[in-house]
């Protein structure tokens, strides 16, 4: 089926209120009607989303979407739903009967994108109902996730394959803002492309931002330089690796006048939206952050991006740096280097593969931490501290990180990020059996009626958010007492009731190995730690330079026919040398030959050379005379 073009634009304006499409958005769009399996590359801001939510919607059935973090999910959904779209989202840590009801909901109502995180794509309950839900695309957002060449390997990702044979005829859309000539590949077979498959890949250059690495031993000092530099009013996002670094970062840049603040995944929820609201809003222009800031956020005014401490691949990189200019404005990406950077950046590559029996101690010490049996656990998840979990093992914090990175990446854990989980709450019995407890229970009843109130009927159909704080308010009760109440009615069968909670969460990604029997291969591993390193060296030949830096991270992506940008700062550096006056030697050269052929006053010799060059010329003149190979005549005239 294909749609004329005024129908994809109608589907585009009338959601998104966008007049017209980017570049290859709708070779994308028109090549995924068509029933194709197509892989899209496109910078991060190219516009991801519309290449697989236009064409699910100008086509009957659901649009089935894997997604690696929770919290791009949440944003997706949220913003689909903004425009009237129905959205649903399936992940882990959400409740078996918050899944159970989603994916019913999937199956009978009209639920036009569902959003899963891999490793829920296999459990029995989602093969069991996938069948039966009308799919009409499978798009995979953040494609790269299925390669173990890529940066950011998932091996859930991989489940996908299996996924694809139970949705038979359904074309998938794989979309990536980076990936290596060997990632595309793989994708293609991992996904397991039928011929006739498609390839959009739009150029990775951005003309309007200009790169730079620049060499320092005081970071700080160069950081309030490059920001005041650029304008400490605009927008900017500076990357620091810890969070400690953050705080340090921030509390220097406001010392020094800038309008600067704090964030890490270690803050609290609140206090990070926030920060980030405060900052989308520009009361806060120069946010301090760990990696963990940028997934999703789309502001594109901000004009510097600095990276205190390079990242550990060019794909995280060019990924970062390129939150800069997005509104294709002129906009700066810095990154600032110190002396031994190179060799600690090495270092810690090679930290990050800790030897086996190290990883297979603390894949005990977590299945300890979350009471989990041999042979069960598999996909339940539980909230991990990790600095709590490395402090009651006695294992070091980056061991343990460490570990739980390698297990992740084999497959055998998963961390999820820290989300903001509300409250929700569902009444699973009927009106009459409600106003029977009601009336049984009189000290109940004032709160079971705001709940009703403030969320109505909906609340026998599904789950509902809750505000714990609204029902407090209200009610003229702490917060506490409220909890204490819906848990109590919790218990006793009323409701269903999951309390507000935003602290991260592990799980086992298979059902528990004794620690000693965990399949773990050792070969693969070495060959993964080589690979990190190899990615760690194309950093240092990035930062090291010495050629353009956009040719540079372009050739690494694979295009390899870049032109110089002209923008970056081996290219400014080169048009400078460029335009920068004869050296003395020649200058001087040049005056002796012109003076001997015909002498002239000093002012007529100032008018064949450039303004800029009076002075040098001046000077020369200066000194030839005082050596005494220029005389003047009696008329004024040098020669
Ligand atoms: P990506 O996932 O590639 O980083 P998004 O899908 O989040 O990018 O889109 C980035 C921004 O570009 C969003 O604000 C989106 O609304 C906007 N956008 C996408 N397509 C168009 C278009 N055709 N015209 C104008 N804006 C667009």
């Amino acid at each position: 089926m294909s749609l004329p073009t005024d129908d994809i634009l109608l589907v585009l304006k009338e959601n998104w209120g966008h007049s017209a499409f980017r570049p290859l958005q709708e070779d994308i769009i028109r090549s995924v009607l068509a029933g194709q399996d197509t892989l899209a590359l496109l910078p991060t801001g190219g516009g991801k989303s519309v290449c697989f939510q236009v064409p699910a919607l100008a086509r009957p059935g659901l649009c089935l979407v894997v997604s690696p973090l929770i919290a791009l999910m949440k944003d997706q959904v949220e913003n689909l739903r903004k425009r009237g779209i129905k959205a649903e989202a399936v992940f882990s840590g959400m409740s078996h009967q918050e899944i159970d009801q989603t994916l019913d909901n999937c199956v009978y109502g009209p639920v036009k994108f569902l959003y899963v995180s891999p490793e829920r794509l296999l459990t029995d309950m989602f093969r069991a109902r996938v069948g039966r839900m009308k799919v009409s695309l499978l798009a995979v957002d953040e494609a790269h996730c299925l390669s173990q060449w890529g940066y950011d390997f998932r091996p859930p990702y991989l489940q996908i394959a299996a996924l694809r044979e139970l949705l038979p005829g359904v074309p998938v859309i794989a979309l990536t803002a980076t990936a290596t000539e060997h990632v595309k590949l793989d994708i293609v077979e991992k996904l397991q492309f039928r011929p006739g498959s498609r390839v959009f890949q739009q150029s990775f250059a951005r003309p309007n931002l200009s790169y730079s690495a620049l060499a320092t031993e005081d970071k700080l000092r160069r950081l309030l330089e490059v920001v005041r530099g650029v304008g400490a009013d605009k927008t900017s996002i500076v990357y620091a690796r810890t969070r400690r670094q953050t705080e340090d970062t921030a509390a220097y840049l406001q010392q020094s006048g800038v309008k600067a603040a704090a964030y890490h995944a270690g803050l609290p929820a609140d206090q990070r939206a926030r920060t980030q609201q405060d900052w989308m809003e520009n009361r806060v222009r120069c946010i301090v952050a760990t990696n963990a800031f940028g997934m999703g956020i789309d502001k594109p005014d901000v004009r510097l991006v600095v990276h205190l401490e390079a990242p550990d691949s060019l794909e995280a990189y060019y990924q970062e740096a390129g939150r800069a200019g997005r509104d294709e404005k002129y906009a700066f990406a810095v990154l600032l280097q110190g002396p031994n950077d190179a060799d600690e950046l090495r270092r810690r590559t090679q930290q990050a593969y800790p030897p086996l029996d190290t990883v297979r101690r603390v894949y005990q010490a977590l299945a300890n931490f979350s009471r989990t049996a041999v042979g069960g656990g598999e996909l339940v998840a539980f909230d991990f501290d990790i600095q709590h979990f490395a402090e009651t093992y006695r294992i070091k914090a980056l061991d343990a990180h460490n570990s739980l990175r390698t297990l992740a990446r084999e497959g055998f854990v998963q961390l999820n990020e820290a989300v903001n989980t509300p409250a929700k709450v569902h009444i699973p019995i009927d009106h009459h059996d409600l106003y029977r407890f009601q009336v049984a229970n009189a000290q109940h009843d004032q709160l079971i009626k705001s709940l009703l109130r403030f969320n109505g009927g909906e609340l026998f159909s599904g789950f509902q958010r809750i505000s714990e704080n609204s029902l407090a308010q209200h009610l003229k009760l702490s917060v506490l007492d409220v909890r204490k109440t819906l848990l109590f009615l919790h218990r006793s069968g009323i409701i269903q009731y999951q309390p507000r909670h935003e602290s991260p969460q592990a799980l086992f990604t298979t059902p528990r190995f004794d620690a000693d029997k965990l399949p773990l291969d050792q070969k693969r591993l070495l060959r993964a730690r080589d690979l990190a390193l190899e990615k760690t060296e194309s950093v240092v030949h990035y930062a090291d330079g010495g050629r353009c830096r956009q040719q540079l991270l372009l050739e690494y992506f694979g295009e390899l026919d870049a032109a110089p940008c002209k923008v970056c700062d081996f290219c400014l550096a080169e048009k400078k040398a460029r335009q920068a006056p004869a050296p003395t030697t020649d200058l001087r050269q040049q005056l002796l030959t012109m003076l001997k052929a015909q002498p002239q006053t000093p002012r007529e010799i100032l008018t064949h050379f450039a303004p800029g060059q009076a002075t040098a010329v001046t000077e020369q003149l200066r000194e030839l005379v005082e050596m005494g190979q220029l005389q003047y005549a009696p008329d004024g005239r040098l020669g």
